[in-house]
């Protein structure tokens, strides 16, 4: 899948700097080159909020509108690499915010679902992602409770931080999909990868550390 830079002519600006972060994220232990060279792609500084536009390709979480933020590269990266999708497959992203990581997986030859809560962020993103030619399915609403509609998903990635595993996600994953989510209190949390064994069977592997802004919804915490 490739991006229709013909409405940003100014594509080449970042060139250099896209470049270094994605050497950063090798250094820092990234070691997937389709996830290196698709992010490689992806103008972030379009992304994020314009007051910021000298950080985009610093490896930090920068602000996007509504106080909500677009997750630093490597955790978009360490999350990508925790899914395991391949060409073709289909994935439901929770958190839309930017569009950045849904253009990540449209990159990766993926067929993107994605909900975001916020209708300012829903808005926004699904006009940026179209700038670019990106076509991902997009929707407003409360994805702690998944989008039931096109279940089930080969890869399930939760952008926001849950208080528990919801159960509409686990119950909306293929047989041997995955689930990426982070899981703990507001101030920390660890990401979860469970793969759906069987229709009642899950692994389930901890990996790092990582801090979210909250899933908020039915199946996350309340808002305040
Ligand atoms: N993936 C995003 C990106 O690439 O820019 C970053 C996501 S940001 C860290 C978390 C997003 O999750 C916020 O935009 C927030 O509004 C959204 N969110 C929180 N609770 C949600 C819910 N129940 N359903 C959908 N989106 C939710």
């Amino acid at each position: 899948m490739e991006l229709n830079l013909s409405n940003y002519p100014d594509y080449n600006q970042f060139r250099e700097a896209r470049f270094h972060l994605i050497n950063r994220l090798r250094e820092r232990g990234i070691r997937d080159e389709r996830i290196l060279k698709a992010m490689g792609k992806i103008p972030r500084e379009l992304f994020i909020d314009p007051a910021f536009v000298s950080q985009a390709y610093e490896d930090v979480a920068l602000p996007i509108d509504c106080n909500q933020t677009i997750s630093q590269p490597y955790t978009v990266a360490f999350m990508t690499h925790c899914l395991n999708i391949k060409e073709g497959d289909k994935v439901l992203e929770i958190g839309t915010g930017s569009g950045y990581q849904a253009i990540l997986l449209y990159l990766l030859g993926a067929r993107v679902y994605t909900v975001e809560r916020i209708y300012e962020l829903h808005i926004k993103a699904t006009k940026t992602l179209e700038r670019l030619g990106v076509k991902v399915f997009s929707k407003w609403g409360d994805g702690s409770l998944g989008w039931s509609e096109f279940a089930p998903y080969d890869g399930i990635i939760v952008t926001a931080a849950a208080p528990k595993v919801p159960e509409p996600l686990l119950k909306q994953l293929a047989i041997n999909g995955r689930l990426v989510i982070p899981v703990g209190d507001r101030s920390t949390q660890v990401m979860y990868v469970i793969t759906k064994i069987s229709d009642n069977k899950y692994l389930e592997e901890h990996e790092q550390y990582f801090k979210f802004v909250p899933l908020i919804g039915e199946e996350g915490w309340t808002n305040g």
